[in-house]
């Protein structure tokens, strides 16, 4: 199968410009149910990324202890309280995992999300841990749904692998097999769902830290709110994060670049 270069020219095809006369419903609202008590960082970096990629609304999901330092480092969204019954209709789009937890809430959470969402859904970092443990509730997958997993997530969602080459063949048997989108995350964002392949062209190694995932789920979450398909949500998240990442380089160093850096360039990544 031809592995396609995920550059600006595949890019150009795949974004659509936002209409003049547009108002925030017609952008989508998203749900990002992301973040615990210590590990609330991840809901904030994954909001404001989702934030900064054009969603119209943002909704995050968050336990109620965590309300003041999300409130107050992003203003533009709205909370729900995650010991609420709560209503998954009405989001355009689902992001959940991020700084989740594996603890038995988390768990029936991400259950929940699996029989009552039919929508594609975006499962990253616990949320893949999970599923790794329960690898029954892999057939409630949401149809289209996307999964984000770096090469660990992807070895313990379906084994081990000695080769990059093993994991990318993996990578479009189950996509197939799932009927999802796989982006299996490294230095070459490998993307694929199960027919077309795509590897991404942007990115450095600035990325290799804590919260830079957290960040493309949310910026995928985004995009898929706004009515992008499964496929194109995940080329333009990851490729934006990546050339956010890229353009970043020309004020910081791989070193001393923040995933917070990386997402206040995705204004510059979109011009
Ligand atoms: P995570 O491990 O979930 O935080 O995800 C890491 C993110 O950073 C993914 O989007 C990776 O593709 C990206 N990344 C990590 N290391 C590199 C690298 N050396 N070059 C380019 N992108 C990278
Ligand atoms: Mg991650």
């Amino acid at each position: 199968m031809e592995v396609l270069k995920l550059d600006l020219n595949c890019i150009k095809n795949t974004y659509k410009k936002r209409p003049c006369d547009s108002h925030k419903g017609t952008h989508g609202h998203a749900l990002l149910i992301a973040g615990s008590e210590n590990k609330i960082g991840a809901a904030i970096i994954a909001s404001k990324a989702c934030l900064r990629s054009g969603v119209g609304l943002l909704t995050v999901s968050i336990p109620k202890s965590e309300k003041v330092s999300l409130a107050t480092s992003i203003p533009e969204a709205m909370f729900h309280f995650r010991d609420e019954l709560f209503d998954f209709s009405g989001f355009t789009s689902i992001g959940i995992g991020p700084g989740l937890n594996q603890d038995d809430a988390a768990q029936k959470l991400l259950y929940s999300v699996l029989i009552k969402v039919k929508n594609p859904v975006v499962f990253d970092a616990d949320a893949l841990n999970i599923l790794a443990k329960n690898q029954d509730w892999l057939s409630l997958l949401p149809i289209q749904s996307i999964l984000t997993p770096h090469p660990k997530e992807f070895d313990r969602l379906f084994g081990e692998h000695i080769s990059e080459s093993e994991r990318r063949n993996t990578a479009i048997k189950k996509a197939k097999e799932l009927n999802c989108v796989i982006v299996l995350k490294g230095h070459k964002t490998f993307i694929t769902d199960g027919t077309y392949t795509f590897e991404n062209t942007t990115g450095n190694s600035g990325l290799a830290k804590g919260g830079s995932g957290d960040a493309l789920t949310g910026m995928i979450t985004s995009f898929l709110a706004q009515g992008y398909t499964t496929l194109e949500a995940a080329k333009l998240g990851v490729y934006l994060h990546g050339l956010a990442a890229d353009i970043t380089l020309q004020t910081q160093s791989e070193e001393s670049m923040l995933i917070t850096d990386v997402i206040e360039n995705i204004g510059l990544a979109f011009k």
